[in-house]
């Protein structure tokens, strides 16, 4: 059996008033995606468990079938995991943003999707600054930084995911908890390393918004998984723009792809993606491709920009897999959104997301689009959502 599985992340949302009363999926143009659910099983499912914060981190481990109760400690250690990072044990794992706050709000969670020299330029500026608060910054994709903070075995507090308080007032966001004072000091200290740093000179002098802040959080200790092969069977690799996809890959026992030209951003190479997947199929039982196009649309509130990158993702990825997966003798396909990303709020929601799969030894039951609306009127309810890899890989439905 060869499996594809795709994850437009953030794909799932509520209607949205630009879109005259629906939602981005409802008024993309997604044949191969609505060939899915028509030929196969569509439904929702509980990704976000009760208690955590709707995000990739949680939505893709439910999804994946990891339980989030056993297997989760926090979104920075999958991405530390994406990067081989070494951690002792007395070190904590902190996802390290650069954002702009200006107002007293959060007005950029990414500082405007800041390039990768100038975030590299400030993460070793940070480091030299802040070493001797037992800090090291490690560089990511753009925004996206890690820190590895030492004698931090009880530290404990709570921070705000950066993309969820767009606008919002950081004062009422700030980390809370056990030894936040530390924390504190560290962004503090970052503030002003930040605000005079000849990067800053360089915006101001191109127009563009400083990047004024880091911003602490997504904190935790090393994850452990089991195998996917182990606990599923078949062998599978990544395709996947951001680290934190890396990093469960990663600890999943995959093989991570990395394809020329995929961002993590709508901008990514989405032909390059369609085209790496399909040659991997070759060689392997399961290719994961995930975009993380829409959720970034949605994250930008732009709905045009989602039916776009959901438009793309269908010709250029699930297309091409379809005619080459639809060759093999026994084949599967799943469709599945991590979490809504709403363009309504700019924000993550628990709300359930739909999923779809069809292929041999599954029966057409809802012949229905891949829409919300569909797979919430007529769709299979699976829950907790870590139940759903199972049936997919599972004997016919
Ligand atoms: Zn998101």
């Amino acid at each position: 059996m060869k499996y594809v599985v795709i994850l437009p992340d953030g794909a799932h949302d509520l209607p949205l008033p630009e879109l005259g009363g629906k939602t981005p999926l409802d008024v993309a143009r997604i044949p191969h995606m609505d060939r899915v659910a028509q030929t196969g099983r569509l439904g929702r499912f509980v990704t976000v468990p009760e208690g955590f914060t709707p995000a990739t981190d949680v939505g893709t481990l439910s999804l994946m079938g990891y339980d989030p109760h056993v297997y989760y400690t926090g979104r920075a250690p999958l991405e530390a995991a994406a990067k081989g990072l070494a951690v002792r044990p007395d070190q904590l794992i902190l996802r390290c943003n650069f954002v702009e706050i200006g107002d007293g709000l959060m007005q950029d969670n990414t500082a405007g999707h800041i390039a990768q020299e100038e975030a590299d330029t400030l993460v070793a500026a940070l480091n030299a600054d802040l070493k001797n608060e037992g800090c090291d910054l490690y560089p990511g994709v753009s925004y996206r930084n890690l820190m590895l903070l030492a004698d931090a075995a009880d530290l404990q507090f709570r921070a705000a995911p950066p993309h969820d308080i767009i606008g919002q007032p950081v004062a009422r966001h700030a980390p809370q908890g056990d030894g936040v004072e530390r924390v504190t000091r560290l962004m503090d200290r970052a503030r002003g390393v930040i605000a005079g740093h000849e990067v800053n000179r360089r915006r101001r002098a191109q127009g563009k918004a400083p990047v004024t802040d880091i911003w602490l959080w997504g904190q935790g200790r090393p994850t452990v998984l089991e195998p996917f092969a182990e606990r599923f069977g078949p062998r599978a690799a990544v395709i996947t723009g951001v680290d934190i996809m890396r990093g469960m890959g990663r600890l999943m026992g995959m093989e991570i792809i990395e394809v020329p030209g995929a961002t993590g951003f709508i901008d990514t190479n989405y032909a390059g993606k369609g085209a790496y997947a399909v040659r991997a199929l070759d060689r392997l039982d399961m290719i994961i491709v995930h975009v993380e196009a829409a959720d970034e649309s949605a994250h930008m509130g732009k709905a045009d920009e989602k039916v776009k990158a959901l438009e793309r993702i269908d010709e250029h990825i699930v297309g091409p897999l379809w005619e080459r997966v639809t060759r093999e003798p026994a084949w599967r396909m799943l469709v599945a959104a991590d979490h809504p990303t709403l363009t309504s709020t700019r924000g993550h929601s628990s709300i359930p997301p739909l999923f779809a799969f069809c292929g041999t030894g599954i029966a057409a039951v809802e012949r229905a689009r891949f829409t919300e609306a569909a797979a919430e009127a007529g769709g299979w309810w699976i829950t907790p959502a870590h139940e759903m890899m199972r049936a997919f890989v599972g004997p016919t439905h």
